[in-house]
């Protein structure tokens, strides 16, 4: 079972007040609140623990390595990885596809290669694509969603020609909350040996993610989404693509000499960790995948289902509500528009003084925007600490909106 009042006590900002009402908080697609334990162990690495990684010999570099090496053991775990060194540590999922972008592509595409996107992407799954387009001559093939948001596997598949050199698509719609069947699109990709990315930003936060079974290539996540700290990341790489990868930033930690006219480089993964890294954001991703191994994927996603249902039954009653992404197995992230002329923005600042967050805009997502028509929408997304009675407020602050601007 599910105590989520156990679960709600372990987040310390949903306590606050905002315009003088409770705090509910449904802007997680954007980024989620973090609990004690990732507070807590951020602030034991910085305060009792904390030296550069990889360097010294001393007690708390060793301490400090240690802590930060142990993630990726867990991040590994957390995405069904077989192993730990197929694990890099990213800021984020843009730098991750970025990485991939520049690491992995760049060094293999030519004019007239393809790469097929679904016209549902985040711009982080969009722009480090047009860099190539821009400067290699690289196609990008759209692939598109649905009257009800969904995107249908064979469509993908159906747009791979022999000059297709990457799939790159979403595990999860940040705007729609429209899962993608990612393993059917890996199976027929690999059928035709296309490589598949997977952009898990929102997927692994939702879904329990399995990388060895869904048979993707690279399957990236951001920290801030999954309850950690912004700054952290990570990026499964298949290591037959990771051997395909030249280097992308130069520094420190990623060579293993380093010579007036020569230079080698470190095994990788940590052959694409250049620098410095985000030491104690890592270790607090770290503690935020241990917390939500422990609640368990299975249990935070029927809870989020719960959720989900009990929300779309409530906005059915509102017939001057136009929801976009309607497929039954989307998760729980409502993107709408109120007829009339009431701006996304508008709505989501009367929401605001009721305590509400939401998102308003076109959420990283503007060719998803152009597809459906609008230029913004208010983005309600849910996550594990949110209950019925929120989305109860939600609802009736919908109402008032309603009646303002008709
Ligand atoms: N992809 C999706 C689907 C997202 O929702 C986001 C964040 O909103 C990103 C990529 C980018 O994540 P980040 O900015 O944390 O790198």
């Amino acid at each position: 079972m599910f105590d989520i009042d156990a679960v709600r006590a372990q987040f310390p900002i949903l306590s606050r007040q905002v315009n003088g009402k409770p705090l509910i908080y449904l802007d997680n697609g954007a980024s989620a609140q973090k609990p004690q334990a990732v507070l807590d162990t951020m602030m034991r690495a910085y305060s009792e623990e904390y030296s550069n990684v990889h360097r010294g010999l001393h007690t708390l570099s060793t301490i400090s390595t240690e802590n930060y090496e142990a993630v990726r053991g867990k991040v590994a775990r957390f995405l069904g990885a077989p192993a730990e060194d197929q694990i890099v540590f990213t800021t984020g999922t843009t730098e991750a596809i970025n990485l991939v972008s520049y690491a992995w592509a760049a060094p293999r595409l030519e004019a007239g290669d393809e790469i097929v996107l679904s016209v549902m992407e985040h711009h982080a799954n969009i722009v480090p694509w047009h860099f190539l387009r821009e400067r290699l001559g690289v196609k990008l093939v759209w692939v598109e969603t649905d009257v009800m948001g969904a995107l249908d596997p064979q469509a993908v598949l159906d747009a791979v020609t022999d000059r297709t050199k990457l799939i790159a698509v979403t595990h999860l719609s940040n705007v729609l909350g429209t899962v993608v069947d990612v393993k059917a699109i890996c199976d027929g990709a690999g059928a035709r040996g296309v490589p598949v990315l997977i952009d898990g930003s929102q997927g692994a936060v939702h879904l329990p993610v399995d990388v060895a079974d869904i048979g993707c290539d690279f399957y990236a996540v951001t920290g801030h989404k999954l309850y950690g700290p912004s700054g952290s990341g990570a990026i499964f790489i298949r290591p037959e693509r990771m051997a395909e990868m030249r280097p992308f930033m130069g520094g420190g930690d990623m060579i293993r000499e380093v010579h007036r006219d020569s230079v080698t480089w470190n095994d990788p993964p940590m052959k694409f960790e250049a620098g410095t890294p985000a030491i104690v954001a890592i270790i607090g991703f770290g503690a935020a995948l241990d917390w939500m191994m422990d609640l368990g994927m299975e249990r935070i996603a029927e809870h989020e289902e719960r959720l989900r249902d009990y929300a779309r039954d409530r906005f059915a009653g509102l017939n001057w509500l136009h929801m976009q992404g309607q497929t039954p197995e989307k998760a729980a992230i409502f993107s709408f528009t109120l007829e009339g002329a009431a701006h996304a923005h508008d709505i989501s600042t009367v929401l605001d003084k009721k305590g509400v967050a939401v998102r308003a805009g076109h959420h990283c997502a503007q060719p998803l925007m152009e597809h459906l028509g609008v230029t913004a929408t208010c983005r309600a997304s849910f996550g594990v600490y949110n209950t019925e009675a929120e989305v109860d407020v939600l609802i009736d602050a919908l109402e008032l909106c309603h009646d303002l601007f008709s």
